[in-house]
């Protein structure tokens, strides 16, 4: 069930909201397709991993053409403007900042263009943990402040070699998460660190390749399934065929929080189906933390898959008892004070006689801070609710990522100051229970060793910077130390609202900011 608005189930109080995945890539090499169309639909499918900005570069041979702005895919794009956006080959991007702000400059696809003449554009899903090292041998040149950028420059500073030849020299330097599609003139590239951290797949169209952090991306513009792209594997498609090559030897350590949580449910991670894995932690919870209740009900929509598994093993009724306002997104009104206190409210609204006179199991995928939790206990108590013992399917997370999930602070992290005792009696609920870590991981049906489990058990498997400079502004002068890391935007930011470029629709050049050609 493929989340209606893109939102994340944390990301119910608009003040506060919930981790941050780091973008969705997109990539596809089609003659004769409205390429630009299908990226947009890619993207469309991709809007759950981020939402602050959207862009797409096409080409059609000769050129290169971006187009990004702040906001939402459907805000980014209209008819007109992907009518424009004409060629064989396109890459897409659906942001959210992990290391550079949410400025237009930092939008992706990023564009740079080589010594050589050729033109490249970039987009990433992840976050390097040597960008400082890396800024300091080579600087972008379009006023962005993104490692993404940084990248796009390495990989156009070798005006004697190929595209490929210059990726084989530059994706062996990159320590960190890192899934990228790219592209030149001709040809469509895509790149996943040794590690794997977060997803890519390749997928096949009747006439064409295409390639997509998720495979429900692969679906919505029907392509097939092939694989996926391989941790530490390149991959080049042009009218010669599709090239593979290694520029590393493959450690998979894949993201463990994509099955809990930022994956769709309808997409598959290393064969295993995200909503399966989904029911079955659900259950492996009902045998953890039995209780004696009337009614399991979700938090929509994210952890509806896992109350589905606890109801089926617990052989308590499953039914609603909070409805989502789907259409509350991310908007460019500013909520006045009062409606601002609402909080919550202005997404989920208890289903009252569902739950007046019973005890309620409240499913959720995981707690942050604790604020949504405590108030949909609230909420759900003052609609008549005898008894709310929440159950949460994935464990603590008590420390933050570097490899491109925005999580709070590690001092917001309610997990990190309290024992479960301590957060169900802050949360106010009456039992409090959650999967264990070897529970999780065994519902993947992955091996331990091949997971990054960072976040719940800091063990980083990809080495931190001795320096610890790794923060979201590293490249603005401001990199955070690592229990200071992680700054949330202000309550109540919207993509408009970071100054810059903030509502204005544009293309990009390889020239950087000073060649913006406006529609
Ligand atoms: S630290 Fe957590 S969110 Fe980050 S990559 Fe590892 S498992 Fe995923």
């Amino acid at each position: 069930m493929p989340r209606g608005d893109g939102r994340l189930s944390q990301d119910l109080d608009p003040g506060r909201p919930g981790p941050q995945d780091a973008c969705g890539v997109f990539g596809v090499w089609a003659p004769g397709e409205e390429v630009a169309k299908l990226t947009y639909f890619g993207l469309y499918a991709l809007q759950h991993r981020g939402q602050e900005a959207a862009g797409i570069a096409v080409s059609d041979g000769s050129g290169v053409v971006v187009y990004k702005d702040l906001g939402l895919v459907a805000q980014v794009f209209d008819e007109p403007t992907l009518a424009s956006l004409r060629g064989h080959l396109a890459i897409g991007h659906a942001r959210y900042s992990t290391t550079g702000g949410s400025t237009w400059e930092n939008a992706q696809p990023t564009i740079q263009a080589s010594d050589s003449g050729t033109t490249i554009a970039l987009a990433h899903n992840g976050n390097l943990v040597n960008t400082s090292e890396l800024a300091a041998t080579v600087a972008s040149k379009d006023g962005s402040t993104s490692d993404t950028a940084l990248v796009t420059a390495m990989l156009a500073g070798y005006p004697d070699l190929s595209v490929e030849e210059a990726a084989m020299r530059v994706l062996p330097m990159l320590r960190g998460a890192f899934s990228f599609v790219f592209m030149d003139e001709d040809t469509l590239y895509a790149a996943r660190d040794v590690n794997g951290v977060r997803p890519l797949v390749l997928g096949r169209l009747e006439r064409g390749w295409v390639v997509a952090s998720e495979t429900a991306a692969l679906d919505i513009v029907g392509a097939s399934v092939v694989r996926e792209i391989e941790p530490g594997e390149l991959i080049a498609v042009d009218e010669d065929g599709l090239r593979s090559q290694r520029f590393g030897v493959p450690d998979p350590k894949g993201c463990l929080f994509e099955y809990v949580y930022l994956a769709r449910p309808d997409t598959t991670i290393v064969g295993r189906n995200v909503y399966a894995t989904r029911v079955e932690i659900g259950r492996r919870l009902a045998r953890e933390y039995p209780v004696e209740a009337d009614l399991v009900i979700p938090v929509p929509e994210s952890g509806t898959p896992a109350a589905i598994g606890y109801a089926q093993e617990s052989c308590i009724p499953y039914g609603s008892g909070l409805v989502r306002n789907a259409y509350v997104g991310r908007t460019f009104i500013q909520p006045s004070q009062t409606i601002r206190q609402l909080g919550i409210r202005l997404k989920l609204n208890p289903l009252r006689q569902n739950v007046r006179g019973k005890r309620i199991v409240v499913v959720d995928d995981s707690i942050v801070r604790g604020n949504t939790q405590r108030a949909i206990i609230r909420m759900l108590r003052e609609s008549g609710a005898l008894e709310v013992h929440i159950r949460i399917s994935s464990p603590p997370v008590k420390w933050p990522c570097f490899y491109g999930i925005d999580f709070a602070t590690r001092a917001e992290l309610i997990a990190n100051g309290l024992d479960t005792d301590g957060i169900r009696r802050s949360i106010g609920a009456d039992s409090l229970g959650y999967v264990s870590l070897a529970g999780l991981i065994s519902a993947t049906e992955q091996p331990k060793t091949r997971l990054c489990r960072a976040c719940f058990d800091g063990e980083y498997p990809i080495e931190l910077p001795s320096d610890n400079l790794i923060g979201k502004h590293v490249l603005e002068g401001v990199g955070r130390r690592v229990d200071a890391d992680n700054e949330r935007p202000e309550p109540g930011q919207t993509p408009g609202d970071s100054g810059s470029t903030a509502g204005a629709r544009q293309y990009a050049s390889p020239g950087g900011a000073d060649a913006l050609l406006r529609p």
